[in-house]
């Protein structure tokens, strides 16, 4: 990720010292946003506008700015300031803990997810972190080790968070069917089909995105990973992104109708395959 916008210390330790920073402001080559920090004609607008604002791009905000997945509805800034800034206290975004000091225009992924563990409601935060856990391959253990200071409900956020979510939808879908006690099984490999997204009982349940589900290769090989999930008697439901945004209790109720019917078929001792909940 580069932003463009960078500390004095930063553009010191690059080997630039305060005559070439003068210089550069002098060439336009940088710009000054306030005592101490700069950027470059190109930079990110929206991290400019949390520095020159006394901060730097955090929460939700810098989750974005890292390219993580995030719902829709959380349009503002989210700025941090340091303990010695002088909006600090008054309003922005704070983890939780002491307050760190403002070391990069951007806050890292954790102390991100930290401060978002106040701007956000669990499912949001739970989808931006599995995104986070899928973009960086840091396990659940290894991000709670690095918020020693998180909240007691965000380390319960993390214990729920999974690396292996492929989609922001999947991990909607997953932590509303859990919610409501349905045993769902994620990223099941189903023997002659392959990896799926999530499985409830015999039902699979594929979260396709736009961007991953419309090539002519993506389309043929969906079609032929349906034929054989009938052969092996799995139903496949393919949910849209507004189907799980905008339409949930509609696509709820036919969950809960195809599993009723499927539980109720079921003969007592009958083994399927992978097991049935
Ligand atoms: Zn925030």
């Amino acid at each position: 990720m580069t932003t463009n916008v960078y500390s004095r210390s930063e553009l010191l330790c690059r080997g630039t010292d305060d005559s070439d920073i003068r210089a550069a402001i002098r060439d336009g080559h940088l710009v000054r946003l306030r005592r101490g920090w700069y950027a470059t004609p190109e930079a990110d607008p929206d991290t400019v506008a949390a520095v020159r604002a006394g901060g730097v791009l955090a929460c939700v905000s810098a989750l974005a700015a890292h390219g993580l997945w995030i719902p829709p509805g959380h349009d503002r800034l989210h700025i941090r300031f340091s303990r010695h800034g002088e909006r600090a206290g008054r309003w922005g975004c704070h983890g939780y803990g002491s307050t760190l000091p403002c070391a990069a225009a951007v806050d890292t992924v954790p102390v991100a997810l930290d401060c978002a563990g106040r701007c956000l409601g669990r499912e949001d935060w739970i989808v931006v972190c599995d995104s986070a856990l899928n973009s960086t391959g840091m396990s659940p253990t290894e991000l709670r080790s690095q918020l020693p200071a998180c909240a007691a409900h965000v380390g319960r956020w993390i214990n729920d968070s999974d690396r292996r979510s492929q989609s922001g939808t999947e991990s909607m879908v997953r932590l509303r069917l859990r919610a409501l006690g349905y045993a769902v099984e994620v990223q099941p490999e189903i023997p002659g089909v392959g990896r799926v997204d999530l499985r409830v009982g015999r039902l699979l349940i594929e979260c396709d995105s736009r961007a991953h589900h419309t090539g002519l290769d993506t389309y043929c090989t969906d079609r032929r990973r349906d034929r054989a999930a009938l052969v092996g008697r799995w139903m496949t439901m393919r949910l849209t992104y507004s189907d799980v945004v905008s339409d949930w209790d509609a696509v709820l109720a036919d969950i809960a109708a195809i599993v009723r019917r499927d539980r109720h078929r079921l003969r007592p001792g009958r083994k399927l395959p992978l097991g049935v909940h």
